[in-house]
């Protein structure tokens, strides 16, 4: 008996993967345009493609204009389908990917079958583009691994990437992926290889997915640090509904001294609202002990976010204070790793 073909769900959020020119206009998405292409390629119709299905979101976004509430209704649908399918594609715009991939990584508790996040830097309509390798290898990696991959990932330009620990590098290359601080899972070449030591633990099969919404009310944000930043500034970012903050920190977790910054950082975090250090740079991780300037960032209440990118790290805030949290056990919370999103050691 030959076995069940596989069934892949497609997400299809909008991005420049699908888009079309008309006369006279830019690129932009048309609905219905994805699908009509992706059936009349003879290669996603082949035996070994599993079986897939379309479900075109109205209106096709870009990506800039996606955020929590669509973070939501991605994870909600997988829910809703979950067991009706393999593993699930979610095509989406290249320039917050990296974010929806984080927060779904988060949303998704007890996810055990492959969620894939991808998109194109040229649409599947132009001669050559980069749409029908992303598509088609994702789609053959959900089939051939659904049992394996047991979360979100983004794959691009034949790098299978851990999704919260991914970020956009290129606005223009191919490669426009890197999860900077982790190697990837898995990489196509003439061969797909999973690099199996990496993955997350599986989860408990007695558990159900459970799907947590982002509550619309949690206010978080990000803030990269500059040189000749006034604390003025800084209180008034802080100030409330303001719950927590990402501070993208210089070098290894580093601020000025300045005693009017440091002091509104800590009347913030005497408020409750958790900051949460991670560094500038690409590569490397915020260790507030290494220097006096980190350490006053300490005594300022700021937690480290160590090696997590700000993708991760802001929405890690929004869904553990989705989840309802007191604001000691989110700072608790956002300092371990929950879906290998850190390195702990
Ligand atoms: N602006 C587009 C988007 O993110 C870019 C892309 O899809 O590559 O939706």
């Amino acid at each position: 008996m030959l076995p069940a073909m596989k069934r892949v769900l497609i997400l299809y959020t909008g991005g420049t993967v699908g888009m079309g020119k008309a006369p006279g206009q830019g690129y932009r998405p048309i609905p219905g345009f994805l699908e009509k292409l992706m059936r009349s390629i003879p290669m996603f119709q082949a035996p070994e493609v599993p079986a897939w299905e379309i479900r075109q979101y109205e209106p096709l976004l870009d990506s800039s204009d996606v955020g929590p509430r669509e973070w939501t209704r991605i994870a909600e649908d997988i829910g809703a389908a979950h067991d009706d399918y393999d593993g699930f594609l979610v095509v989406h715009g290249t320039d917050t990917m990296a974010y929806t991939a984080s927060a779904l990584g988060f949303q998704l508790e007890g996810l055990d079958r492959p969620v894939l996040v991808t998109g194109s830097q040229i649409p599947l309509s132009e001669t050559r583009n980069d749409a029908i390798n992303n598509l088609l290898a994702a789609l053959l990696l959900i089939g051939r691994f659904s049992h394996r991959l047991q979360e979100v990932c983004v794959f691009f330009d034949n790098l299978l990437l851990r999704g919260n620990r991914t970020t956009k590098i290129h606005t223009e290359g191919f490669s426009a992926f890197a999860s900077p601080d982790f190697p990837p899972l898995g990489r196509v070449g003439i061969d797909f290889e999973l690099d199996e030591r990496l993955l997350r633990p599986r989860p408990d099969p007695a558990r159900p997915l459970r799907v947590v919404p982002i509550d619309p009310g949690v206010t978080v944000g990000a803030f990269r640090l500059f040189p000749g930043l006034r604390p003025r500034f800084l209180e008034a970012l802080l100030a409330p509904p303001v719950q927590g903050l990402v501070l993208e920190c210089f070098g290894a977790g580093n601020a000025p001294r300045d005693p009017d910054l440091l002091a509104a950082l800590r009347a913030a975090t005497d408020r409750g609202v958790v900051v949460v250090a991670v560094p500038q740079p690409l590569h490397g991780r915020a260790d507030l002990e290494l220097y006096a300037n980190g350490r006053a960032l300490l005594e300022a209440g700021v937690v480290s976010g160590r090696d997590m990118t700000v993708e991760a790290a802001l929405t890690k805030l929004f869904y553990l204070f989705s989840r309802g949290l007191e604001p000691a056990a989110v700072r608790r919370q956002v300092q371990l790793d929950l879906r290998g999103e850190l390195s702990e050691d």
